[in-house]
């Protein structure tokens, strides 16, 4: 069975998530439970925690089917000692949120070298951070999300991503989140039918299929190796509706969010029921686009 949602908005306070993805026709929804641009976040209200609550299990979000997203400012490599401090606290809070509202999974972009540290003493940083944090929680899953590699953001390589898991003490609350945007731009050729079965075959064999723990379905506006982050609507872009098709249809990604983080919000409805409609075509018509 697939999972499909979007990062939708918790204007109002995060018991608003669970309604917005529901009026969209999601079955899985991504969100932050914090300001998304600020170090701190005051407390949720306990009312907010109770109608989180209650409104994800009317509308049938199990834990599994939540992807919080962290905030953007963490760099849990950061070379940075003051940096770096602050991160791994602010982390420390995003994982206390997530164990607050019952949600397992925590989604964050690796870190960032910034050029001062060489690679693998930023991977270091940041499995040591993560080793850290879980240390002091329980229950929540740290989900590393591939990148584009963009500036000196490390992710875009599936090597980095094993290489922090391979330092990271409890196996078993450590994922991976497959943004598509981000590993078609990091170099991925994930447009490909013969590349679609090569980057699934690494991220194997590198990493392991059973650390995927959700993706991040966006189209790119960039070039396959552009190692540039920007996301277009689903089937509008360099990775093509084909590409979505072939996704939908592959039983590799049942039972996991499969998250929109496409420009137009206006656009999630028709996308998700587009990508829904989908599942059992063999191919996809030249003008069969969502909202087409
Ligand atoms: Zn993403
Ligand atoms: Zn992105």
């Amino acid at each position: 069975m697939k999972y499909i949602g979007a990062h939708v908005s918790v204007a109002g306070g995060v018991a608003s998530a669970p309604e917005n993805a529901h009026q969209i026709g999601a079955k899985a929804f991504a969100l932050f439970t914090g300001n998304a641009s600020r170090w701190a976040t005051k407390p949720i209200p306990e009312k907010q925690i109770e109608l989180f609550r209650r409104r994800c299990s009317d509308y049938g979000y199990t834990p599994d089917l939540i992807l919080t997203h962290d905030n953007f400012l963490i760099n849990l490599g950061s070379p940075d000692e003051e940096k770096l401090a602050k991160s791994r606290q602010s982390f420390l809070d995003e994982m206390r949120r997530c164990e607050q509202l019952g949600l397992t999974l925590l989604n964050f972009h690796p870190g960032s070298h910034l050029r001062e540290i060489s690679e693998e003493e930023c991977l270091d940083r940041i499995a040591e951070s993560l080793n850290m944090t879980l240390e002091q929680t329980e229950g929540v899953t740290a989900v590393i999300e591939s990148t584009a590699g963009q500036g000196s953001n490390l992710g875009n390589r599936f090597e980095h991503i094993a290489h922090i898991i391979d330092k990271v003490e409890d196996k078993s609350r450590i994922g991976v989140c497959v943004d598509t945007c981000h590993s078609y731009s990091a170099g991925y050729d994930l447009r490909s039918p013969e590349g679609y079965e090569a980057t699934w075959r690494e991220f194997d064999e590198i990493i392991g299929l059973k650390y995927l723990r959700g993706m991040h379905i966006n189209d790119d506006k960039r070039e396959c190796g552009s190692r540039i982050d920007r996301h277009e609507l689903i089937g509008r872009g360099t990775l093509g509706a084909e590409f979505f098709r072939r996704l939908v249809n592959d039983p590799r990604f049942d039972n996991i969010p499969l998250i929109l983080e496409t420009p137009d919000e206006s656009m999630w409805a028709e996308e998700i029921a587009w990508l829904y409609s989908m599942i059992g075509k063999v191919s996809v018509g030249d003008d069969d686009l969502p909202g087409a």
